[in-house]
C-alpha cells in the first residue's frame, strides 16, 4: 500500500506496506545502440570512440537535431524547442552524441516507435528535460523567481583575480575557461559560460588566459590559508591538455595546496576525452607528482540520471583512477522532472558506485537563475528526499543534498535556522566570512535567505508573492550591474597584483 504524506510545502509518496520503500537491484550498464537513430545509422564503433568525431557531431541547432532524429520527432517538439531558444533559454544548445544517445535509450527495444510514441517518450526523458529544455517545460505563472539573478551565487563579487572566487576560508574556485563540451539548460554559471542566447548576453573574461592564470597564481601565493583549489570553468575538458597540465603543475608547486579537484561533466558527457592516450598519460604524470608531494587530485563530475552512466563512462572513470587520481566524485543537481524521487536518486547513486566506481558526493539544489522555476524544488522537498536516501548507501557514499545559499555557500538542507513554509523563505546562518566580508563584524550574526519556487507554496504564500513580487527586470538589471562592477574590480586588482 502506498500513501501520500502531505506536509505544508511538499508531498511525498511513501510505501506503507511491509516491503522496503526502495528495492536495490544492480543495474547493468548499457551503451545504447546509436544506429537506431537515422543520422547515426552508419556510424562505426571506432568513430563513436573518437573524441574528434564526438566534438564534430554535437547537436547545436534544430537542423542538426532533425538530421540525427529524422522524422521520429513531431513538428510540435521542434516548434517548442525553437520558441524556448528564442524566449527562455539561458544556455545555447550543445549536446554531444554520447549524451544525446542516452536520451530515450530503450526507444527501439520493441521495434521502431511511431513519431507520436517517440515524441512522447522524448518529452518525458529526464536527460532531455535538462539538456534540451522546451518552452512547454517552463512555468508560465512564475517562470523566474522575483529574486532570481544572473550570477545567483555572487561568484564574480568574490573574485580576487578574474575567474578566481574566494568564498570559503580554505578553498578557492578557479574558473579557467568559459566553455564546456556540453551546455546544460540549468547551468548556474549561465552568466559567463557558453554562447549568448537571445535572452542572455554573456559576460566575457577581460583578460587573456595567460594573464588571468598569472593573476590567479599571484593571489594564491599570498594566501597560505588556502589548501584546496577547485579547477573548473566551464569544463576543464575544453582546455587543451597541455594547458591544464601546466596549470595543475603550477598548483602543485604551492606548498600549502593539499587538495586539487578537477571539474568535468565531460567525464559523463564526453568520456572519449578522458580516454585519450595523451590525457591518461598526462594525468598519470600529475598524479605521480601529487603523490610524491602528499597532495590529492580528484575529479568531480556531474551526472543527474542513472541512464547517463554507460560502459564508456565507466571506462573513463576507471582510467582516471588507474592514472592515480584519488577519487572520482559526483556532484549532481536536484531537479524536478529529472531526479526528484527517492528511487531516481538511489538508482543514480548505486549505478555510479557499483557500475563506474564514482562516489556519490553532493546533490545541489538547482540555483535561482532566471527561468529555472520548473526545475527547482522546495527546501522542504529536498529535506524529505535526503531523509529518503539515508540508510541505503554506505555512509561514505551517501550524498548530501545541499542548498547553495547566496552569500553563504553550501549548506546541508537540514541546517537551516528557520523556515517560513507559507512564503517559502528559509533563513540560514554561516560560520565563516566570505572573501568580501573579512572586515564585516556582523557577517556571522546575519541571516541569509533562500526562496522556494512559488508554485510549490500553499495558496496563502502564492497570494503573498503575487502582492509583493517586485519588478523582475529591475532585479535582473541590478544583478548585471553588480556582476559588471565586480569584473572591473578584479581587473584593477590584477593590475595591482601583477604590476605592483
Ligand atoms: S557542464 Fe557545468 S559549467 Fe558546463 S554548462 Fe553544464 S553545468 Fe554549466
Amino acid at each position: 500500500m502506498k500513501k501520500w504524506i502531505h506536509r505544508r510545502s511538499f508531498s511525498i509518496l511513501l510505501d506503507m506496506s511491509t516491503e522496503q520503500p526502495y528495492a536495490y537491484r544492480r543495474r547493468q550498464l548499457v551503451e545504447p545502440d546509436w544506429t537506431r537513430l537515422a543520422g547515426w545509422a552508419d556510424v562505426t564503433a571506432a568513430q563513436w570512440a573518437d573524441v574528434q568525431w564526438q566534438r564534430a557531431h554535437c547537436i547545436k541547432n534544430l537542423k542538426q537535431l532533425r538530421d540525427v532524429v529524422g522524422g521520429l520527432l513531431d513538428e510540435r517538439f521542434y516548434a517548442d524547442l525553437e520558441r524556448d531558444q528564442a524566449e527562455r533559454a539561458t544556455m545555447s544548445m550543445l549536446v554531444p552524441p554520447q549524451m544525446f544517445n542516452t536520451m530515450v535509450p530503450d526507444s527501439h527495444d520493441a521495434g521502431t516507435p511511431t513519431p507520436a510514441e517517440f515524441t512522447e517518450a522524448f518529452y518525458a526523458d529526464p536527460v532531455r528535460r535538462y539538456m534540451l529544455p522546451v518552452f512547454s517545460d517552463r512555468r508560465t505563472d512564475w517562470a523566474s523567481h522575483p529574486y532570481s539573478s544572473r550570477d545567483s551565487l555572487h561568484e564574480h563579487e568574490m573574485w580576487t583575480a578574474e575567474g578566481l572566487t574566494h568564498r570559503y576560508p580554505t578553498k578557492v574556485l578557479a574558473e579557467l575557461l568559459p566553455t564546456c563540451p556540453q551546455y546544460c539548460g540549468h547551468c548556474t554559471r549561465m552568466d559567463l559560460v557558453g554562447n549568448s542566447t537571445p535572452v542572455i548576453q554573456k559576460l566575457k573574461f577581460d583578460l587573456k588566459p595567460v594573464d588571468r592564470y598569472d593573476a590567479m597564481f599571484a593571489y594564491l601565493r599570498t594566501q597560505p590559508g588556502v589548501r584546496d583549489v577547485v579547477v573548473s570553468g566551464g569544463d576543464v575538458a575544453n582546455l587543451p591538455w597541455k594547458n591544464l597540465e601546466s596549470f595543475v603543475a603550477r598548483l602543485l608547486e604551492i606548498e600549502n595546496i593539499r587538495d586539487i579537484r578537477l571539474a568535468t561533466k565531460a567525464l559523463m558527457g564526453m568520456p572519449q576525452h578522458w580516454l585519450q592516450d595523451e590525457v591518461r598519460a598526462g594525468m598519470a604524470r600529475l598524479a605521480t607528482t601529487a603523490r610524491e608531494r602528499g597532495v590529492q587530485i580528484a575529479i568531480h563530475t556531474h551526472v543527474n540520471a542513472a541512464q547517463s552512466v554507460t560502459p564508456l563512462v565507466e571506462q573513463a572513470a576507471k582510467a582516471m583512477l588507474e592514472a592515480g587520481v584519488r577519487d572520482v566524485r559526483n556532484q549532481g543537481v536536484l531537479m524536478r522532472g529529472v531526479n526528484d524521487t527517492p528511487a531516481q536518486l538511489l538508482d543514480l547513486c548505486f549505478t555510479l558506485l557499483d557500475g563506474a566506481a564514482i562516489m556519490p558526493y553532493y546533490f545541489y539544489m538547482c540555483d535561482m537563475i532566471p527561468f529555472s522555476e520548473h526545475w527547482r524544488v522546495s527546501v522542504g522537498q529536498a529535506q524529505a528526499l535526503q531523509h529518503a536516501l539515508m540508510g541505503y548507501l554506505p555512509g561514505f557514499a551517501t550524498p548530501r543534498i545541499v542548498c547553495d545559499v547566496p552569500y553563504v555557500g553550501k549548506r546541508w538542507v537540514h541546517q537551516l535556522e528557520s523556515y517560513d513554509r507559507v512564503r517559502g523563505i528559509s533563513y540560514w546562518t554561516k560560520n565563516y566570512r566570505t572573501g568580501i566580508e573579512l572586515d564585516d563584524p556582523e557577517a556571522l550574526d546575519r541571516t541569509y535567505e533562500y526562496y522556494d519556487p512559488i508554485d510549490t507554496l500553499p495558496a496563502a504564500g502564492q497570494a503573498w508573492w503575487t502582492e509583493h513580487a517586485g519588478d523582475d527586470a529591475a532585479t535582473l538589471n541590478a544583478a548585471v550591474a553588480a556582476a559588471a562592477a565586480s569584473r572591473r574590480a578584479s581587473a584593477v586588482q590584477h593590475e595591482e597584483l601583477v604590476h605592483g
